[in-house]
């Protein structure tokens, strides 16, 4: 009995102590170590940020981020003063080992110290900050009663993974630019540092291509039947406008790149191939076995059998021209080429698709996908590009240097990494945003699933069947937000929010400091900063 009376005072003083201190210092994702030290730093219209070299950037980011909700003009400065938040690059830093994302804060009554070997250890060192100061720094309007106060704090911290993405697709529904920058904010709020942009799919192509401008001028466009089940939808008819859908011109590509880069995002475009393409059938009916001219889906068909023809040497022609360009806008290492869900079905009976088996020797047309794939990734290796695709790219065999996003659980990632392949792990189970986050009757339609962030939390992108060297090429993980039933801005934020923190804090902190309960005490200060910055989110947590 006794023993049981000292644990359940234990228990307390834990819960209430925790949440006092989870409070004050409220950061997700959870860094390294924190430890509370006594004072309080105060924003004033006498502090400056000082900043020299590369660290200048990061300091006029923070300049323009603190505007907005203090109306302080805080100037960057090379000279040490009174009152100051130092941006400091330190080769050889301790506490943030290697990684050139780790930094060190230190804050007190007099000053700000963030230290990093790299601008974007700086950077997230900056982010922290922004958790420490109250939350209505989110406001993008200026507060005027609210002391700019950070606490005395010491911390060091560095991230898990490499790999901290999310996916968005805005092909099932278009989102204007100005939305992407909102979500890059917020991925760059939480540490996240990969956003992989779904510009292809069946029911709308999304990006200029110069070379063949009947991609946006038809395949961006279907017909509006949006007051409809999405699986409901009727096909346009002859004499009906396809009016509904957009794509991003080539400029507002390398506008959204430039942003996330200073946000110390990669922008990792995803170019849909062989299948999940007939959009392109509506403008280049050429390029399918059929040679059937499409007209763009309004919503779901499955499966859709009109894929790229293998056998169509115009078809690899077309796809390095279109690919050609997405190199130019897109600094990524990785260009991401679909390659899931692919109907074979036409390549069986296509003459041209038979014949390239024959000539190539390949067994059937899982290897023909093979060889689709590994004709391109020669392309985009020539271009010093590294092919990434969903995990069906294994089948038939995998391109020699292909990086795998394993979507259909772990066991795709599991035999890539196997096999000394890089894999970034998405499973369905544990990273599918567009699944419901609460009970049906009180969320909005949505695909199906049930993902509630309490199991966002428990994801663990690192399976237990992994030798430690296997599990080196595990870059990380992502959630995906696939978006059938998701017409909005505002509704994509509420799929997102609150899981994009579990998965921030399971992509960035080290497990074993991961602590649900203590997660959930930080997301209460979290919503407070959703409301001021007019988050739209589920409220399905408890
Ligand atoms: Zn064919």
């Amino acid at each position: 009995m006794k023993s049981i009376t000292t644990i359940l005072c234990f228990l307390l003083l834990v819960s209430c102590t925790k949440p006092e201190v989870a409070r004050e210092v409220s950061v997700i994702p959870l860094p390294d170590s924190i430890s509370l030290g006594e004072g309080t730093f105060i924003l004033s219209a006498k502090t400056v940020i000082v900043a020299e070299g590369k660290a200048v950037a990061v300091a006029e980011y923070l300049r323009d981020f603190l505007k907005k909700a203090t109306g302080l003009e805080v100037p960057v400065t090379d000279k040490r003063k009174k009152n100051a938040i130092i941006l400091s690059l330190e080769d050889g830093l301790s506490g943030s080992k290697n990684s050139k994302e780790g930094y060190t804060l230190s804050s007190t009554s007099k000053n700000i110290v963030i230290k990093a070997r790299a601008a974007e250890g700086l950077f997230y060192g900056v982010q922290t900050l922004r958790q420490l100061l109250p939350p209505e720094i989110e406001s993008p309007t200026v507060k005027s009663d609210v002391v700019w106060s950070v606490p005395a704090v010491t911390i060091s911290d560095q991230p898990q993974f490499a790999w901290r993405g999310m996916m968005l697709d805005c092909s099932r529904h278009f989102f204007p630019v100005s939305h992407i920058k909102n979500v890059l904010d917020q991925l760059a709020a939480r540490k996240m540092n990969r956003f992989h942009w779904h510009l292809v799919d069946d029911q709308g192509w999304r990006i200029e291509i110069k070379k063949y401008p009947l991609l946006t001028t038809t395949s961006a466009w279907r017909v509006d039947h949006e007051d409809q089940h999405w699986n409901e939808r009727p096909a346009q008819k002859p004499g009906e406008e396809a009016t509904y859908g957009g794509f991003y011109t080539q400029d507002e590509i390398r506008e959204v790149v430039a942003y996330a880069s200073m946000l110390n995002i990669e922008v990792v475009p995803e170019i849909e191939m062989p299948a999940h393409v007939s959009c392109v059938f509506a403008a280049y009916p050429q390029f399918s076995c059929s040679g059937k001219k499409m007209t763009v889906l309004p919503g779901g068909v499955w499966p859709v059998t009109e894929i790229y023809c293998a056998g169509n040497d115009e078809v690899f022609a077309f796809l390095e021209d279109v690919l050609t360009e997405v190199i130019e806008l897109f600094p990524s290492k990785y260009i991401h080429i679909g390659g899931d869900e692919a109907t074979k079905t036409n390549w069986e009976s296509c003459p041209k698709c038979q014949s390239r088996i024959k000539t190539e020797g390949l067994k059937n047309e899982e290897e023909l996908q093979s060889y689709f794939i590994k004709r391109i990734e020669k392309f985009l290796s020539s271009k010093d590009r590294n092919l990434l695709g969903w995990d069906e790219i294994l089948e038939g065999g995998l391109a020699p240097r292909a990086t795998v996003m394993s979507w259909r659980g772990f066991a795709g990632g599991i035999e890539a990494a196997r096999t000394g392949h890089d894999v970034v792990m998405s499973p369905t189970d544990f990273c599918y945003f567009d699944y419901y986050q609460g009970p049906k009757e009180s969320e909005p339609l949505a695909i199906g699933g049930y993902l509630p962030i309490s199991k966002v939390y428990r994801f663990n992108p690192i399976p237990d069947s992994l030798t430690m060297e296997e599990s080196k090429h595990i870059l990380g993980g992502q959630a995906n937000l696939w978006t059938e039933y998701i017409p909005t801005p505002e509704h994509s934020f509420y799929m997102m929010f609150p899981r994009l923190d579990a998965m921030a804090e399971v992509l960035w902190t080290n497990p074993e400091k991961k602590n649900y309960e203590d997660f959930v005490h930080r997301l209460d200060r979290q919503f407070e900063r959703y409301s001021n910055s007019g988050i739209n989110h589920s409220k399905n947590i408890y």
